[in-house]
């Protein structure tokens, strides 16, 4: 509703920015996080402005839930740490204030000029500091580019209006001032809100220069929102989809995740392989992907949308072992073929694979080290009854590879047998999430504690 009223004052106003009052769009103070409100509201009580951004505004004006809430404001980072005990400030290039709830970590942010996001690895905690740098930072610094356009220094404050412009998508940009409880564009994402368009901020050249991250924040907004990826835009993409890999490894597996843990992976996917985004990203792979006419990978992104859509969590390595499960295998076999033990082609697949995607994907070790866990899992998991089974169920990796005989099961029923006998075996409910770990304990703590409490029972006799 909002949406269509908010297109009707843009045709009235077509100039920007526009501001649509309270009573003029959706979004009710109701939807928004109590924390998120709260901090709102001690900003403005001191003086200062603040106003609720990005993803949020864009999702509670289509009446979807966001999926965190950002504020922006004028105080700086120093000034908001004075204003909350709770707050602890990260970023080197750009300092950004964490504050932590119970079961929330708010981020808010001072208006900045222009520039990409802080990279991941650049966050550092600052605890302890006694003046925080960036307030040194209302200078002229300037914002500085390699020979290629791509950012590398940005650490100047800047204007509201100036925040939204150095945003990435129009859909993006978008503030919900808690001074007057109003909507503000800046940019135009009203109108493509309304249009159901992901379109960059200026010019989608540029803008993918700058920050490649940003076309992979393209396809999954696009895929998340069910919107479309804009005509120059898309084509901008297209064209520099290659580029990818100048972003940081770390960022882009970060951004990887995101893309097929969205709950629209299979989505994603579509809109990487059409764009030229998982051939930049993974050439052997994507190569291999064609060549053996694969279904597993439709399999594997359906399996991970609907396990997803039923709220049970896929952690990375689970992600990885479905996704790359039969590339992997097949690598694996290759191996095989020249001796050696299961543990070795397992291990010589994994140093090729991670060789392969080394260049342009930082995969955390521990990461690696778990999704290797699940592969040789699989196959002791598979005999049964099994050598010492109380053994497996309490590795740390035992729910994992269960889930990921769940998935093989899809396309291979005799596994149905194999997977009830574990389930059998490791007690009902357990499982199908988290908990799993927590129960695994006992098996090796009871018997522990029992020895212990004997122990001390003979003592005292
Ligand atoms: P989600 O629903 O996944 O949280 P989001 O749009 O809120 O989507 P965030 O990663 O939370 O994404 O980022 C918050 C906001 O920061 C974005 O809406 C956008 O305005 C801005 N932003 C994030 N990444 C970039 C980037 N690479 N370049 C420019 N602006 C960005
Ligand atoms: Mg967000």
């Amino acid at each position: 509703m909002s949406v269509l009223v908010c297109y009707e004052i843009i045709i009235m106003q077509p100039t920007l920015p526009i501001l649509i009052k309270r009573a003029s769009h959706n979004i009710s103070r109701s939807m928004i996080s109590p924390n998120a409100l709260r901090i709102m509201y001690r900003l403005r009580d001191n003086g200062f402005k603040a106003c609720l951004v990005g993803g949020s505004v864009r999702d509670l004006l289509i009446d979807r839930a966001p999926k965190d809430f950002d504020i922006v404001t004028d105080a700086t980072p120093s000034e908001i740490k004075r204003l909350f005990r709770n707050c602890r400030l990260v970023g080197r290039r750009f300092r950004l204030a964490h504050l932590h709830f119970k079961d929330e970590v708010i981020e808010v942010a001072t208006f900045r000029a222009s520039g990409a996001e802080p990279e991941p690895d650049e966050f550092e905690s600052d605890e302890g500091e006694s003046e925080p740098e960036a307030d040194n930072d209302r200078h002229n610094g300037r914002l500085l580019k390699n020979e290629g356009g791509m950012l590398l220094r940005d650490n100047l404050f800047g204007t509201p209006e100036e925040d939204a412009w150095r945003r990435d998508f129009t859909v993006n940009a978008l503030s919900y001032s808690i001074a007057d409880f109003s909507v503000i564009d800046y940019v135009g994402g009203l109108e493509d809100l309304d249009l159901r368009l992901i379109r960059t901020i200026g010019d989608p050249w540029e803008r993918f220069t700058e920050d490649p991250v940003r076309m992979l924040r393209a396809v999954r907004l696009s895929a998340q929102l069910r919107f479309t990826i804009e005509k120059s835009s898309w084509k901008a993409l297209v064209e520099m989809s290659v580029r990818i890999t100048h972003a940081s490894p770390a960022r882009l597996f970060d951004e990887f995740l995101k893309l097929f843990l969205s709950g629209s992976a299979k989505e994603c996917c579509r809109l990487l392989k059409e764009g030229g985004l998982l051939k930049a990203l993974l050439p052997v792979f994507d190569e291999w992907h064609d060549e053996s006419g694969d279904d597993t990978a439709d399999l594997s992104l359906d399996w991970i949308d609907s396990r997803l859509a039923t709220g049970v969590a896929i952690s990375p390595q689970l992600f990885l072992a479905v996704f790359f499960g039969n590339y992997l295998a097949s690598r694996t076999e290759g191996f095989a073929a020249h001796s050696g033990s299961f543990q070795d082609c397992v291990d010589h697949a994994l140093s090729g694979f991670l060789k392969e995607v080394s260049g342009f994907m930082q995969i955390p070790q521990r990461t690696v080290m778990r999704l290797r866990e699940i592969l040789l899992l699989e196959e002791r998991l598979a005999k049964l009854p099994g050598r010492r089974p109380q053994n497996i169920v309490s590795r740390p990796g035992f729910t994992d590879a269960l889930n990921y005989l769940r998935f093989r099961a899809v396309s291979d029923s005799s596994l149905e047998k194999v997977i009830a006998w574990w389930e059998r075996y490791a007690g009902d409910g357990l499982l199908q999430g988290e908990q799993s770990n927590v129960r695994q304990e006992p098996v090796k703590t009871r018997r522990r504690r029992n020895r212990r409490r004997n122990r001390s029972n003979r003592e005292s006799l």
